[in-house]
């Protein structure tokens, strides 16, 4: 892969800004966080479904039930931080650059503030984490319930908590499989924020 033809150094002349979006704005993060936390409800009232059908409990003994919120604790600090570095794999990959790590109050992000990058690769980059999450979590979701209604619930919550934690990257993958589908849109991704780069003339008309 030639990783020089995926972004610019700088941008290029003819090139304009067109989109910015910034997780750290209170609208912004509170709106991320809201939709966050429906996702989250939502995947709860499904995943009780079967426990519900089936007549069983999500009472477990103590040591059970204590093993089982540790390790949901642990899991989501863990989570957290992998989902960033799976970010930060892909632009690395993909670049070749210097990342950032960090935590707003609204989100934790990565980035690769330095450079300006093209549509496919963000589109991989942004995309990576919600992929790879959700392939690991469906199978051990369902693997779970056959351990305990309680560890599968715990497990269901995770990954709730990730389809809602990435609402703000599905909002960018939407933005790129949408509006902004130009290849030669460039975006520079600081992390929690996101400037989007057309050549002028070739931007999108506006609402
Ligand atoms: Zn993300």
């Amino acid at each position: 892969m030639n990783q020089s033809s995926n972004f610019e150094h700088t941008l290029p002349s003819q090139y304009r800004e067109v989109y910015h979006l910034d997780a750290r704005k209170p609208k912004v993060g509170v709106i991320m966080n809201l939709i966050a936390l429906g996702v989250l409800g939502v995947v709860l009232l499904i995943a009780y479904i079967p426990v519900a059908r089936g007549g069983l409990s999500l009472m477990a003994d103590v040591p059970t039930a204590l093993i089982t919120y540790l390790a949901f604790l642990a899991s989501i600090i863990l989570y957290t931080v992998l989902h960033e570095l799976v970010h930060g794999a892909a632009y690395k990959r993909l670049t070749g650059e210097k990342l950032t790590f960090g935590m707003s109050w609204s989100c934790a992000f990565c980035g690769v503030p330095h450079i300006f990058v093209y549509r496919r690769a963000v589109l991989f980059a942004v995309a990576a984490p919600l992929t790879v999450f959700t392939v690991l979590l469906i199978p051990l979701t369902v693997a779970l319930f056959f351990v305990h209604p309680l560890c599968y619930f715990a497990s269901a919550a995770l990954f709730g908590l990730h389809l809602g934690g990435c609402c703000g990257d599905i909002y960018v993958i939407l933005l790129l499989l949408t509006k902004y589908r130009s290849r030669e849109l460039l975006v520079k991704d600081t992390g929690p924020e996101q400037f989007f780069y057309l050549p002028s003339g070739n931007a999108p008309h506006h609402d």
